[in-house]
């Protein structure tokens, strides 16, 4: 093993050089290996994980059910799903069509969100031959150049001359007004932006159930019902984003289940491989019809990745994690919103099930960046590892695999008051 130095230097040598400022961490840890809802160090020290590589590991670190199959399947058959019949694939485009919500039900495999998120972008454009788009403030789409164009959060957009043909409208939040008044502001603006630029130009609204690197933002009962009805009023479609919110995180199958809508096309990546590259924007039958050249990708949906993505679906059913998510994600937030009335420090707990956050902000209002970097340092010194969000930084983000135990909540839950009364 080269160690964690080495790593650094290595990454500083031969990766982007900005790859390095991804860390959390002044000296992070060199993870070597992970065991359900526990990751390892290279020193052999023990973490409970609270993040889960941001809502990728949903059914757990190296889970010996999933695993058994992707093993399986590697040791069968790797291929291209391009040129001749593969089973996997489309055994996991059925069974995905089983849990999809209302009638979406096809499915085009790639392997990265973004992918998934460009794919359903062109599929509206196709669609509707239209070919601008609306995204929101705070959002984060993928790394790709259109997706990139529409992440609304500066830290994610490396490119300086990113497509006009995206049109930023207000997120559900500010952290002057309150949640109700701010949803209504966003949907005012989107109104403003149809009418500034004519329903007949805008293909999409791109937009996540819940925004997850944005600060764990989370809308109203009301707000993607009114939105979805505004789009079609309009003849626009609704694209979903659940990259990070998909595969019962939020206590539900997909997060927009929450708010009783159904988009015309979504996007799933992330926990649907549990760690395998997978990902897919999914629709209905009539807007699938639109995309009338060969729809393939060289990996999507490859034999591994397919096979331990319907591992994963059994996983999930199986075992409940939906359930496990809704009960365990109620005991954490009330823990946090009792942490929230001992330390003045949390401005705001958000999120539903275990998608959550806590928002820091210091006396003078000014947001908490520094002592949020502080506690996951603090937290990852006593073997908790939490992650962090927002477009300034100071949102503790709590996503972890969705079998961690009511045992594991109350440890957080107790380290965490620790850090903060040590912070005080
Ligand atoms: N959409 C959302 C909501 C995401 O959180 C991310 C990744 N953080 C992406 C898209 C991009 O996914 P990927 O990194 O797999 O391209």
């Amino acid at each position: 093993m080269i160690g964690a130095n080495q790593i650094i230097e290595k990454k500083k040598e031969f990766l982007l050089p900005s790859s390095h400022r991804n860390h959390f961490y002044a000296n992070p840890p060199q993870i070597v290996k992970g065991s359900m809802q526990f990751l390892y160090d290279d020193q052999g020290k023990e973490y409970l994980d609270f993040f889960a590589g941001v809502s990728v590991m949903n059914c757990g670190h190296c889970n010996p059910e999933i695993l058994e199959k992707t093993i399986q399947q590697m040791q069968t058959l790797q291929h291209t799903t391009i040129i001749y019949l593969t089973e996997e694939m489309v055994q996991l485009a059925e069974k995905l069509a089983s849990v999809l919500p209302g009638d979406l039900r096809r499915s085009f495999f790639c392997c990265t969100g973004s992918e998934a998120n460009e794919g359903a972008m062109l599929l509206a454009r196709l669609y509707t031959g239209k070919n601008e788009f609306i995204a929101l403030e705070n959002g984060l789409h993928g790394r790709t150049y259109l997706t990139m164009s529409a992440t609304g959060i500066p830290m994610w957009r490396a490119d300086p001359d990113l497509s006009p043909k995206v049109h930023f409208a207000k997120t559900v939040w500010d952290s002057n007004t309150d949640l109700e008044q701010a949803a209504k502001a966003s949907i005012e603006s989107i109104k403003e932006i149809i009418q500034a630029r004519g329903a007949n130009h805008i293909a999409a609204l791109i937009a996540e159930p819940i925004q997850g690197n944005g600060g764990i933002i989370t809308p109203p009962a009301w707000y993607f019902k009114e939105l979805k009805q505004l789009l079609e009023d309009n003849g626009i479609l609704l694209i979903i984003d659940e990259v990070q919110t998909g595969f019962a995180r939020t206590g539900k199958m997909f997060a927009i289940e929450h708010y009783d809508v159904v988009p015309d096309i979504m996007t799933v990546a992330k926990a649907l491989g549990n760690g395998m590259p997978i990902s897919a924007f999914c629709t209905t039958d009539e807007v699938a019809k639109a995309f009338t050249k060969p729809s393939a990708s060289t990996l999507g949906g490859n034999p591994v990745s397919s096979a331990t993505a319907l591992a994963v679906l059994d996983y999930i059913e199986k075992y409940e994690l939906c359930e496990t998510a809704a009960h365990l994600g109620e005991m954490l937030k009330e823990g946090l919103i009792a942490l929230q009335a001992k330390y003045s420090l949390i401005k705001d707990v958000r999120g539903i099930g275990l998608m959550l956050g806590a928002e820091l902000v210091k006396e003078d209002g000014q947001p908490a960046s520094e002592e949020t970097d502080v506690i996951l340092e603090k937290l990852k010194d006593r073997g908790i590892i939490v992650g962090k969000n927002g477009l300034n930084r100071n949102v503790l983000a709590f996503q972890p695999p969705l079998v961690i135990t009511e045992a594991n909540v109350q440890t957080l839950l107790h380290e965490l008051d620790e850090v903060l009364a040590e912070l005080q």
